[in-house]
């Protein structure tokens, strides 16, 4: 008989996501007639930019042609024109990232969760709590001791190190998703020090990026001095070019990235990665990597900004509903994301019920994320920009009568 990886039983029954679902299933069973809006998940809503679809087509042709035609890629890792794409879109944001330290993927989840392969399972991991569920799972399931940086209310969700504990990888995430939060860049440097300390590696997950506005947040923390010695980073065109359904992120793992083997000598992070993704992974479709590179086009830049700002005006309206109604919150601003203080100090599941309930709005509970996100509630800013408004409406009945 298989024996199980018994690790799993020990994770939370239902991703967050199922677990509202269901509740929304409930709901909708017993209220057919509800006109439910939905600002949970953190799907983007708006189709993928032209420059970009005209790109995935001509690549499709090209496979149709014996002379252009591409079967598996040499080396899994994404093809130079995009790699190169990618380093330049670095660069124009002062980070110096070169092609050969990226690798294309099909999105930020599937790296942030397989990271754990080359690492072995004594490290203390410490992960910011609240958090984007995956760090946490991702390590439970090989059974590693986590430890948590809280977030919260009194350091405005931007947890930093305690310099009396010791970790070996640490997952950092900004903007943050669920707080919408952010690092500056000498919060990032305390980061990185504490690291150099610890012999200790960043991950750092920027999946968010593109929805910085203020001047002087890091794009990127290889925008912050010392960063390429310590800190693999993971970034996604999910959010940034309404990727979630064509799937394709990409990671950096820097050259000087070195940890010391058991026997002393000195281990390339990167070639670990490339060994492992050389074995478990064959790299991303030649169409989907061609709608890529034309995101980091003059013209796709320009295109993908006008979703962005359209979020963003979303993250505003709903930002401002808080505001008039003297609701604590977070996100908004780099952000599509708005991380609310649940009124009345109710739990955010009983928040999430009475507004599934009173007002068809769904949520997502902050107490998903982590135990300082209990009592927080995140709303999303993907949504058409009436339904965000008719939400909002409905919002400010609901918490102005109780
Ligand atoms: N990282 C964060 C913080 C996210 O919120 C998400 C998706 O919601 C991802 C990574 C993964 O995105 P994808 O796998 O679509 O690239």
């Amino acid at each position: 008989m298989p024996q199980l990886n018994e690790n799993f039983l020990k994770l939370e029954k239902n991703y967050l996501f199922i677990n509202i679902a269901k509740k929304i299933a409930a709901f909708k069973e017993s209220n057919p007639e509800a006109d439910i809006i939905r600002m949970g998940i953190g799907d983007v809503t708006l189709p993928i930019a032209p420059v970009v679809i005209d790109a995935m087509k001509k690549g499709c042709d090209e496979m149709g042609v014996k002379e252009t035609f591409k079967g598996y890629e040499d080396s899994g890792a994404g093809y130079d024109f995009l790699r190169e794409a990618v380093s330049g879109y670095y660069k124009s944001f002062g980070a110096d990232v070169s092609p050969d330290e990226i690798r294309i993927n099909d999105g930020a989840k599937a790296d942030c969760g397989n990271i754990v392969d080359i690492f072995g399972n004594d490290n203390v991991i410490l992960v910011t709590d609240p958090a984007y569920p995956v760090y946490v799972d991702s390590n439970l399931m090989c059974g590693r001791k986590i430890i948590y940086a809280d977030s919260n209310e009194e350091n405005g969700f931007a947890a930093m190190p305690d310099d009396s504990v010791h970790a070996d990888i640490i997952y950092l995430c900004s903007p943050n998703n669920p707080t919408g939060s952010v690092y500056t860049a000498d919060q990032l440097k305390v980061w990185i020090n504490y690291a150099k300390k610890n012999n200790a590696i960043i991950i750092y997950d920027s999946a968010y990026e593109a929805f910085i506005t203020e001047d002087g947040i890091p794009r990127s923390i290889y925008c912050v001095e010392g960063a390429k010695e310590v800190a693999i980073e993971m970034c996604s065109l999910s959010k940034t070019a309404g990727f979630t359904g064509m799937r394709c992120g990409y990671t950096v793992i820097p050259n000087d990235l070195i940890v010391k083997a058991s026997d002393g000598s000195d281990v390339s992070v990167a070639q670990l990665w490339g060994r492992r993704q050389g074995s478990k992974f064959n790299g991303v479709s030649y169409p989907v990597q061609c709608a890529a590179a034309a995101v980091f086009t003059e013209e796709g830049l320009k295109q993908i900004h006008e979703n962005i700002d359209y979020y963003q005006e979303n993250a505003r309206i709903i930002a401002d509903t808080m505001t008039e109604l003297g609701v604590k919150f977070t996100g908004g601003v780099n952000s599509p994301y708005i991380w609310f203080k649940c009124p009345n100090d109710m739990d955010s599941w009983e928040f999430f019920d009475l507004m599934l309930n009173k007002t068809a709005v769904v949520g997502t509970p902050g107490s998903g994320f982590g135990k300082n996100g209990n009592g927080w509630f995140r709303l999303t800013a993907f949504g058409d920009r009436q339904r965000t408004a008719e939400a909002m409406e409905r919002f400010k009945e609901l918490v102005k009568s109780i």
